[in-house]
């Protein structure tokens, strides 16, 4: 068997899609792989121009990278190898979405064309997607989208870590709404519900990027303050506080709302998660039994 034949035949059997152009991006190799990913044939491509409106290649954000940004034109000016994700046309119309390289072939030392080798990357994808949506059930609670109590958990342990060992203050306020047993049995627990969304969103709205609102559980909440000094976590609280006074849901024309009460402490040398949470508490305690709709700090 002649080498070439010996090749031909490897390249032709591979799963990946392999093809080849010239330094006029005219197309003079299309193996099997390419056919079973775009749906041509090597007849149909062969012959004709990449850019020719067959792949067609699109990015993420739907730039037509044949007329701007082909890699395999840029691979054949500086002779670099590209690795990208694209999306390629099938010949059915619909998009296929592939991990390609593209690497300079060379005669006698000059770049002669480039070769593409693609993957279809859709189980790729699938799976990347599947594992995103599985790690955000496992960390945020379903019905407000806020982090759940596991996250929390995994924060508050990660500040405590960095508070020892690089200072950095932080602050917890657990928050708790009030006579929640009472708006539901008059007004319904989907309605309860819906000021349980409401309520997260106002803290949402209140808190920096940094600082972690989550669900403890019920209708209690916490946030975490990060890089928040102790002289300043009374004035946060007193403000989310008021902001929920004065925020609603509508039921049958009527303005529904409620109140919050707020416990809020500082993380302190002495600490750790647990007493720190506990004394938040006790301070939410204090102001249920100083008539609710309060902030206590300490
Ligand atoms: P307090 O001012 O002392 O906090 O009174 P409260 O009625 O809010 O306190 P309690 O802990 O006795 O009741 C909490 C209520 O929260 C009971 C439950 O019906 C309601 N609740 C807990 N989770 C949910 C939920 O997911 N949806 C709805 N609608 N209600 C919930
Ligand atoms: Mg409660
Ligand atoms: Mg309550």
């Amino acid at each position: 068997m002649k080498p070439q034949n010996f090749y031909k035949t490897i390249v032709q059997s591979i799963y990946e899609g392999v093809y080849l152009v010239d330094t006029d991006r005219r197309i003079i190799f299309w193996n099997k792989g390419a056919e079973r990913m775009s749906g041509y044939t090597a007849e149909e491509v062969i012959g004709r121009y990449c850019y020719d409106n067959i792949l067609n290649h699109i990015d993420e954000d739907g730039n037509h990278l044949c007329e701007n940004g082909c890699y395999l034109c840029e691979t054949i000016k500086d002779a670099q190898v590209r690795d990208m994700c694209v999306y390629l046309h099938h010949k059915e119309g619909y998009r296929v979405p592939v991990s390609a390289r593209s690497i300079p072939i060379y005669e006698e030392g000059k770049v002669i064309g480039a070769v593409e080798v693609f993957e279809d990357d859709t189980i790729n994808r699938q799976m990347l997607k599947t594992l995103e949506d599985l790690k955000y059930l496992a960390l945020n609670d379903e019905l407000t989208g806020l982090a759940n109590r596991r996250y929390i958990d995994t924060f508050l342990d990660s500040k405590a870590n960095e508070y020892r060992t690089l200072g950095i203050p932080f602050g917890i306020a657990f928050i708790d709404i009030d006579h929640f047993r009472h708006f539901n049995n008059q007004y319904g627990h989907d309605m309860g519900d819906e000021v349980l969304k409401m309520v997260a969103k106002t803290f949402r709205s209140m808190v920096r990027n940094v600082d972690l609102t989550g669900r403890w559980g019920g209708e209690e909440f916490l946030i975490v303050f990060v890089g928040a000094e102790q002289e300043s976590l009374y004035a946060i609280a007193e403000k989310i506080r008021s902001m929920v006074e004065r925020s609603s849901v509508t039921k049958d024309g009527n303005t529904l709302n409620v109140t919050v009460s707020i416990g809020i402490t500082d993380y302190r040398h002495e600490d750790t998660v647990d007493s720190a949470l506990k004394r938040a508490d006790n301070l939410l305690y204090d102001a249920k039994s100083a008539g609710r709709n309060k902030v206590v700090a300490g």
